[in-house]
């Protein structure tokens, strides 16, 4: 999942982030209504300073010999603890849960992330950040989830947002103090509170460059825990995603120990673990304002010289988890361990794997509005037909329904694989057969199907855009889709596809090998087709196997297509494992 897309520029950049690191400005006061409260907070502090204040911070056991015992820490006890009321302004109404709540205890948990659908997406991550909660809400918890109030927000969501409250939080080395604005949304049962400075959140996009995301995580991820101390939210498990959020556990076991706070269990998500947060130790340093001794091997510091926040994430949290078993384990090797892999090893432990599902009232053909011929099981044979034929009416493809349709959807990089596809397309394409690319992502790729979109009229058909409607109506109207992924930390679109009655093609590599049986001729079983090897002709044989079950065993094909649609791909289960997860550690 593109949890950052800016790794690969951080070496041109980071001679400019060396020099001393300049502090933001103190960031701009809200309008009007936030500046009374954010003073009122001030006055709380100063009558009930102990509800944040720091003492001293204990190490984590294995860092716990290189502590200094005078580490440096930047008191927070700028925070108070009462909660301010929240004004009147309208809040989405949470509608009543129709599901029965399981009978296991409630539990509090906080979700700490950098996005989330429908306020900010770019992959994965943003679609777990908004589906777990909702389904953990019906597994008996109270969800808040945490979030940085980025202005690319949709103003649809930004106006209903409440201003909850506002206080200075001390942030870097030097103890500058930062505003922390607190705005709340509540929708479906799940409270998103939004954490708001323009200083850090203003950009476009949520991801830019290094220079600027670790200032920016650093700052989300202590102001989250002090939002949390401020609203008097104390929750059971602090439960927080990729490298962004990584050093929350950081800083609950060394600022935010003598906190209430403290008393909760971290657990830590590795999305994607392409993506770490790693910079120079100097800079991170000021940035966090984290005492020295968390910057050592154990913990932080990765090849002498730089930091990892990452890294130091899974060092202090309470347990680890990936978003596939598989993934679980490739990780803990050297060839998927992105360096690492022996860390992992020497945390497995507490590192498990519990796949991904999807939201079953976005993803349902049943009801879907950007699906021209909705269907069930019951009757995908026929209106799948109807859906390819508009398809390939939309994309100017032949329009012929005993064609096979492939898709693929996807970001246009290196990791999913897109080089094998390039490597055999001639082989692919033939009088029967069409294929459909959706997706964005790097030059290379954006071009060489442009150029087989060209070389193929009316077969080929290359959408190098970023369209939500536009997936659903490929999903609907393709016969299989393709995620040939070098690594796939779980993988969504196969599971969006079988949910379509769309047989995936992919690698047996991370999610996509816990989710997708191997079709077998002889038992006449399984979800799709696989290729273990990563390999082009792997994978071109596993769409010739593919073809031949297509147009020369329909009635086989046909059962499958049924059987996908059947499957259970939804969030249901994995909730449940993460609510165990939860009452394991609590
Ligand atoms: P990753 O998070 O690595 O990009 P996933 O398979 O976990 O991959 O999730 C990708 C999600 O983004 C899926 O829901 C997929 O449908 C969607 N998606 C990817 N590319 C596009 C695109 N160009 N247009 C619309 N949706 C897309």
């Amino acid at each position: 999942m593109p949890t950052d897309k800016t790794e690969k520029t951080t070496e041109k950049k980071k001679s400019a982030a060396e020099a001393k690191p300049e502090p933001v400005k103190k960031a701009k006061a809200p309008a009007e209504p936030k500046t009374e409260p954010a003073k009122k907070a001030k006055a709380g502090a100063e009558k009930k300073p102990k509800a944040v204040k720091v003492k001293k911070p204990e190490a984590a056991p294995d860092a716990a010999a290189e502590a200094p015992v005078e580490a440096a820490v930047p008191p927070v006890e700028t925070v108070p603890a009462k909660v301010e009321p929240a004004e009147t302004a309208p809040v989405e109404t949470a509608p009543v849960e129709a599901d029965p709540v399981p009978d296991t205890p409630r539990r509090s948990v906080a979700f700490i992330g950098s996005e989330c659908y429908p306020f900010v997406k770019t992959g994965g991550l943003g679609d777990v950040m908004y589906a777990l909660p909702k389904a953990l809400v019906k597994h008996n918890c109270d969800v808040k989830v945490i979030l940085p109030r980025y202005r690319c927000i949709p103003w649809e969501y930004q106006q209903k947002m409440v201003y909850r409250g506002a206080f200075g939080m001390d942030l870097c080395a030097d103890g500058r103090s930062y505003y922390v604005g607190i705005m709340e949304y509540v929708w479906d049962g799940v409270v998103y509170d939004f954490i708001d400075n323009e200083e850090f959140f203003s950009s476009g996009n949520p991801y830019t460059n290094l220079v600027d995301d670790i200032p920016k995580y650093c700052y989300f991820a202590k102001a989250a825990l002090a939002a949390l101390n401020y609203m008097d939210w104390i929750p059971d498990i602090i439960h927080c995603h990729d490298w962004q959020a990584a050093l929350v556990p950081v800083y609950l076991r060394t600022l935010f120990e003598n906190t209430k706070l403290s008393r909760a269990r971290a657990i830590l998500t590795i999305h994607n673990l392409k993506f770490q947060g790693v910079y120079n130790i100097p800079t991170i340093k000021y940035w966090s304002g984290l005492p020295d001794y968390v910057f050592n091997k154990d913990a932080l510091t990765v090849n002498w010289v730089d930091a990892n926040m990452l890294k130091g994430g899974l060092t202090y949290s309470n347990a680890i988890t990936t978003v596939s078993p598989t993934y679980a384990w490739e990780i803990q090797t050297p060839a998927y361990g992105e360096n690492l892999d022996a860390h992992l090893r020497y945390h497995a432990g507490k590192l498990r794997g519990i796949v991904n599902g999807i939201d079953y009232d976005i993803w349902n053909p049943l009801t879907d509005k950007n699906v021209p011929h909705n269907y069930s099981a019951a009757d995908v044979l026929k209106q799948k037909k109807a859906n390819k034929r508009a398809l390939q009416e939309e994309l100017g493809l032949q329009v012929d329904e005993g064609k096979l349709v492939i898709g693929l959807i996807s970001r246009l990089t290196d990791q999913k694989g897109l080089d094998l596809v390039n490597a055999i397309m001639s082989q692919i394409v033939d009088d029967y057969t069409q294929v459909v690319i959706l997706g964005t992502g790097d030059a290379m790729y954006e071009d060489s199907f442009r150029y087989y979109e060209n070389a193929y009229k009316g077969t080929v058909c290359s959408c190098i855009l970023y369209d939500e409607a536009r997936s659903h109506r490929i999903y609907a109207g393709a016969d299989a889709l393709l995620v040939p992924s070098r690594f796939e930390p779980c993988g969504l679109t196969q599971l969006n596809a079988m949910r379509y009655g769309t047989v995936p093609i992919v690698r047996e590599t991370g999610g996509l090998k816990d989710t997708v049986e191997p079709y077998n001729m002889f038992t006449n079983t399984g979800n799709g087709f696989t290729f273990d090897r990563y390999d082009a002709g792997l994978l071109l044989d596993a769409i010739n196997r593919a073809k031949t079950l297509y147009f020369e065993n329909r009635w086989c094909w046909d059962e499958m297509v049924q059987r996908d649609m059947e499957k259970d791909v939804s969030w249901d289960s994995s909730a449940a494992q993460y609510k165990e997860l939860y009452l394991q550690l609590t």
